[in-house]
């Protein structure tokens, strides 16, 4: 006898409603379906039914015994609104629904009286009103008094304690202000959406983009305050860290947060799915901070025209490098002196070259008569550099220093400035005939207009950096490279694509290949974790008639406890349950 599962059912009444028809335990039943054998079903795996059966279950058994379709499952248990949602490894150890999913039966006396049926969103703790016949839910017997667990039920309708019927209980009287009833019907309306919502799924920073996106009154440039007036139920900076991707530990959106948001902005949660968030707004989240802050620093030369004025500080990229040991990104020159800076970890401004600090060691002492070994110690830089300092400050006019003072070739001059506005680089114009050695080379390269030009051209370069020609290529190879399983990163990307890591830190397609590194990271992770789950099922099936001692399973297995309860704690459990079956069961055959 097959039976029909009904509109907004959970899966678990169903499968009470369908073992009762038989006359059978519900356990009983769920037994001939299980995806462990190993694995002997108890009352507590059945609130388990209803949050992702498919952990549970071996799923066209079910279609097979019951005759309910793949698309029932999904939409009869939370499956949907997981997969919709979820990114981390196993479906089942998905936290976006931490607290949100009910043990306790909630219902609705009137809606007993025409369905026998429990539907899955009387499950969800914010949902306490029965939307068609406008009365809060019922939580507990209206007999008997008592609450009742899911788990304890094996007849709808009917409760476990007293056995008498649940529809033939008052409704609850209890007083729905109009502003509550909306709420609940809000609620009920996008839940049952969700619910049955087969699109595709969301990272967990697509996710935070949006909920920004609207939080931000869906203007396309991330703004704090608008944000804050608009108040975020979870913790805004989390939310943020989510949407850039730089959360040390990988952790969700909680979904209540995301549906108080939906409601708080008066968007449904169809609209949300479909949104596209402007690509402008992304990358107002990623660097307006860092962005503003650096627009608010100087140049620091003090020979400088510019010394002091802030604002005037050309941005030249936004690498993330370490230099003698300090984290520094947002990389800027001065077009007025050359002087490169760069932010710190603190965002403070620090040279990034060495004409600042050696400036602090001319200025008061006469270096001509030094030899090269004594320079060197007093600047604390190799004799090249030496060199390069002094021809710089001769052409500032700043320090003239008569030993390495060239003339300056008007035609040379020229022919340099345009071959670096045209990107000719500086090494080839260094090995040019016409210089006479490499003093004089180094004056025309410090001349302030080569500075300049210079500039100009790695600025121009900045702007084309949008390129998705160029991004769609990178992005297939990180794909070729995860099929593979090749190490994502900047480097093997270059390699593979035939580019250079510059390139592809300057065209901004670093935290695109930091994203397929991730999702490499996850992949190799869920690879891992299923060898550990087949190592576990054969040393139980090696030991079937034997004591199992979970240390010794360790021990000789690739099975890594800190591993699991990092990444897989429900692997742990699951160990556990096993060896307890096991060994009663061996118990019990030796006795
Ligand atoms: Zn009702
Ligand atoms: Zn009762
Ligand atoms: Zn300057």
């Amino acid at each position: 006898m097959k039976r029909r599962i009904e509109r907004n059912e959970s899966l678990f009444s169903y499968f009470i409603n369908y073992s009762q028809s038989f006359g059978t335990d519900v356990l009983v039943l769920l037994e001939t379906m299980k995806l462990n054998e190993k694995f002997r079903l108890h009352s507590g795996d059945l609130k388990r039914i209803d949050f992702y059966p498919m952990s549970l279950f071996n799923a066209s058994k079910i279609t097979t015994i019951t005759g309910l379709s793949y698309d029932d499952l999904y939409r009869s248990s939370f499956s949907n609104v997981i997969k919709t949602f979820n990114e981390s490894t196993k479906a089942e150890s998905s936290r976006i629904l931490n607290k949100t999913i009910r043990e306790k039966l909630f219902y609705c006396p009137e809606c007993l009286k025409s369905s026998k049926s429990y539907p899955l969103v009387w499950k969800i703790e914010t949902i306490d009103t029965c939307t068609i016949h406008k009365h809060k839910l019922n939580n507990c017997c209206g007999h008997c008094k008592e609450t009742i667990a899911y788990q304890n039920i094996r007849e709808v309708n009917s409760c476990p304690h007293c056995n008498k019927k649940l529809s033939e209980v008052n409704t609850n009287k209890e007083n729905i202000s109009k502003e509550a009833m909306e709420h609940q019907v809000w609620l009920t309306k996008n839940w049952n959406y969700l619910i049955n919502y087969t699109g595709e799924s969301l990272s967990n920073s697509e996710t935070a983009i949006r909920l920004l996106y609207i939080l931000n009154e869906r203007q396309s440039c991330f703004n704090r305050k608008i944000i804050m007036t608009n108040r975020y139920q979870g913790r805004l900076e989390h939310l943020l860290q989510c949407a850039r991707g730089t959360l040390q530990k990988r952790r969700s959106v909680h979904l209540s947060n995301s549906l108080a948001t939906l409601y708080k902005m008066k968007t449904h949660a169809k609209d949300f799915l479909e949104i596209t968030v402007p690509q402008e707004f992304i990358d107002s989240l990623h660097e307006k901070g860092i962005g503003q802050l650096a627009k608010m620093k100087a140049c620091e030369a003090s020979w400088c025209e510019k010394y002091g004025k802030a604002g005037e500080l050309v941005p030249t990229g936004v690498l993330n490098t370490m230099k003698s040991g300090e984290h520094l990104s947002f990389y800027m020159v001065c077009n007025s002196c050359g002087c490169e800076y760069a932010l710190n970890e603190e965002k403070k401004l620090v040279e990034r070259g060495y004409f600042i600090s050696a400036y602090k060691k001319l200025k008061n002492r006469d270096i001509t008569s030094l030899t090269w070994p004594e320079k060197e110690k007093i600047f604390g830089l190799k004799r090249d550099r030496i060199r390069r300092v002094l021809a710089y400050f001769n052409n500032q006019n700043v320090i003239v220093n008569e030993s390495s003072t060239w003339e300056i070739d008007a035609v040379l001059l020229e022919r340099f400035i345009r071959a670096v506005s045209e990107g000719l680089s500086l090494k080839e114009v260094r090995y040019w005939r016409e210089w006479q050695n490499y003093d004089q080379f180094l004056m025309h390269r410090y001349n302030p207009r080569v500075i300049r030009a210079l500039i100009d051209f790695s600025s121009k370069q900045i702007t084309i950096a949008d390129d998705p020609f160029y991004k769609k290529r990178i992005e297939s190879t990180c794909k070729k490279l995860l099929k593979e399983d090749i190490t994502i990163n900047i480097p093997n990307v270059a390699l593979a694509t035939g580019t250079s890591a510059t390139t592809i830190r300057n065209k901004q397609c670093s935290e695109l290949v930091g994203i397929y590194r991730e999702r490499q990271v996850i992949v190799r992770r869920e690879g891992r974790i299923k060898i550990m789950e087949q190592e576990i099922a054969a040393y139980f099936a090696a030991h079937s008639d034997q004591r199992i001692y979970i240390q010794k399973l360790y021990a000789v297995t690739s099975v890594d406890y800190l591993y699991l309860k990092r990444y897989a704690p429900w692997l742990l459990d699951k160990i556990e349950q096993m060896k307890l079956e096991h060994n009663e069961e061996v118990f019990a055959s030796a006795s």
